[in-house]
């Protein structure tokens, strides 16, 4: 069985104003890395707008839509910005989820790798936010969930910094276990350990600022892991922020690419235990590009590994 990439040259419409830290080279530095690993390529396709009423109502939609400027930038928020190609892309991003889900739930690949942009883990209900548009990894749980009837879906967020949007849009979705760390205090300031969602199947794991691989192999061996295991889900979805790397701009936390490949072959490892080995991963923060580059490969070359 195989590693499925699915990614679109729309992901690469996606234009940030000059100095942006979420900026087109960081997909070009991804696909490079990737180039000469032994991948089944599959191109994303549009999300559908029944997919994305999963988790955004019509009138975010329309209004996601409607912002798209003819030309230049039309700004959301204080750094989510959107020009011509953005929208396409966003849609890219989200189709690519759904179709990860499909290929790996029907049995067409072992696991499954989104390189995508913009990303999605800081949208929320109704509101885009932190370079996010649309929720994406939330999106593939939802399909999981409503379209394929699984009944137990995990979603493990390690980028640095909290996943906001994608707990906002499973906050009350009992059959959906969501576990994300972050650094804190950060951006966007949520992810106490108190917030655990209507149905307690939200897990917020702090990490200190200056902390590395040790504290944070510590904090998934006893908090998330024992929780993972006990949920037993049927897919794992990651949301893949490579943002903790050591050389990374925008954080403060010193992750290695090694342990990169130790949370990844951890999370294999599991979901070789409880669900055939069922992996999903979705792009997305990262902003030193060598850094990003070269840990997205050890992600990837974990997945391919665990596929075989
Ligand atoms: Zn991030």
């Amino acid at each position: 069985m195989t590693t499925a990439l699915l990614t679109h040259a729309d992901c690469l419409g996606h234009v940030t104003p000059d100095g942006h830290p979420e900026r087109v080279a960081r997909l070009e530095h991804i696909l490079h890395a990737l180039e000469a690993l032994e991948l089944k390529r599959v191109t994303a396709p549009l999300a559908a707008d029944d997919d994305l009423l999963r988790i955004h109502p019509e009138s975010y939609i329309r209004d996601i839509r409607a912002a798209r400027p003819a030309d230049g930038f039309a700004q959301i928020d204080g750094d989510t910005f959107l020009s011509p190609g953005s929208v396409d892309a966003a849609y890219r991003a989200a189709g690519a989820a759904v179709r990860a889900v499909d290929l790996v739930l029907g049995g067409e690949a072992s696991n499954a790798f989104c390189a995508i942009r913009p990303p999605g883990h800081h949208a929320e209900t109704e509101t885009a936010m932190g370079f996010c548009l649309f929720g994406n990894a939330a999106l593939a749980a939802k399909h999981a969930l409503d379209h394929h009837g699984l009944n137990r879906v995990a979603v493990v967020d390690f980028d640095v910094h909290h996943g906001n949007g994608t707990q906002d849009l499973l906050w009350d979705e009992a059959r959906a276990l969501v576990i994300t760390s972050q650094q804190m205090p950060l951006w966007p300031g949520s992810g106490r350990p108190e917030e655990t969602g209507v149905h307690d199947t939200v897990l917020n794991i702090p990490l200190a600022p200056g902390s590395g691989g040790a504290e944070m192999r510590a904090a998934y061996e006893t908090k998330a892991f024992p929780r993972l295991r006990a949920f037993r889900p049927e897919l794992i979805i990651i949301s893949a922020g490579f943002d903790a790397h050591q050389d990374d701009p925008l954080a403060n936390l010193n992750w290695a690419t090694d342990d990169f490949v130790w949370i990844t072959a951890e999370l294999c490892r599991i979901a070789d235990e409880v669900c055939d080995g069922r992996i999903v991963s979705t792009l997305e923060g990262g902003y030193d590009l060598n850094a990003l580059a070269q840990a997205t490969r050890a992600h990837v070359e974990e997945l391919i590994k665990a596929a075989r």
